[in-house]
């Protein structure tokens, strides 16, 4: 990072499957120019029109253990019979160039991210309720009935994660979603540790101007 160049911000997004986080995300990005996504790995095998590397990259098991040992990600978790996991190099090369990076992840990833990256927003995305949620996931008619089962009793184990987000959103509109979480990434980069650079600058002015120094 060379003087003048603004660190990206990290931003976490979680949600129970089929609240809609895709939708908002690609939503979002259209609104803003320096959003980048980090594209996970996973051993889950792709849905139709799923691509490689566009919406994961589709690794067997033995490829992403071998990732596992090698400290490749930033953090990996279990998640319906499958793993993920996120690239460390992918997310640190698109914060170095300013980039804001959203990990679409669940909640004991985003944990990991807490740990490790104290200085990340964590944005857990809430249905309007239980019962659309439900309604979502058996209509977009991706998954067979015993995954979505999966997928629902997910959903619950996260409830006592969410009250250790930074914010939730309801996704009762997409418009209005995307809205807030563009509300919640303007707020986020005025965090203390994202403004080193203009605080930086402040204290070195105390330094230059000797006489406020010395009072
Ligand atoms: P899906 O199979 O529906 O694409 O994703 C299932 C869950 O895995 C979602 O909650 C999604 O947010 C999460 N997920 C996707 N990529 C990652 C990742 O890299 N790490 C973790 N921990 N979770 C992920």
């Amino acid at each position: 990072m060379t003087e003048g160049q603004k660190q990206g911000q990290l931003i976490v997004i979680s949600g129970p499957s089929g609240v809609g986080k895709g939708t908002l995300i690609e939503e979002l990005q259209k609104r803003r120019g320096d959003l980048g996504f980090s594209v996970s790995y996973t051993t889950r095998p792709p849905r139709v029109n799923e691509v490689d590397g566009k919406h994961y990259f589709f690794v067997t098991q033995q490829e992403f253990q071998r990732r596992v040992e090698e400290g490749d990600f930033l953090e990996y978790a279990g998640y319906a019979d499958n793993a993920y996991g996120t690239s460390r190099s992918q997310v640190d090369a698109m914060l170095r160039r300013g980039q804001t990076v959203i990990l679409d992840i669940e909640t004991k990833g985003a944990m990991q991210v807490r740990e490790r990256r104290p200085d990340a927003t964590l944005i857990y995305i809430l249905p309007p309720s239980y019962e659309e949620l439900k309604a979502r996931l058996y209509g977009r008619r991706t998954e067979d009935e015993a995954t979505i089962r999966k997928r629902l009793a997910q959903a619950k184990k996260d409830l006592p994660y969410i009250p250790k987000y930074d914010f939730v959103v309801v996704n009762c509109q997409v418009a209005l979603a995307v809205n807030e979480l563009n509300e919640i990434l303007r707020a986020a980069s005025h965090k203390s540790c994202y403004m080193q650079e203009v605080i930086g600058r402040y204290d070195r002015s105390f330094a230059e101007d000797g006489p406020a120094g010395q009072m």
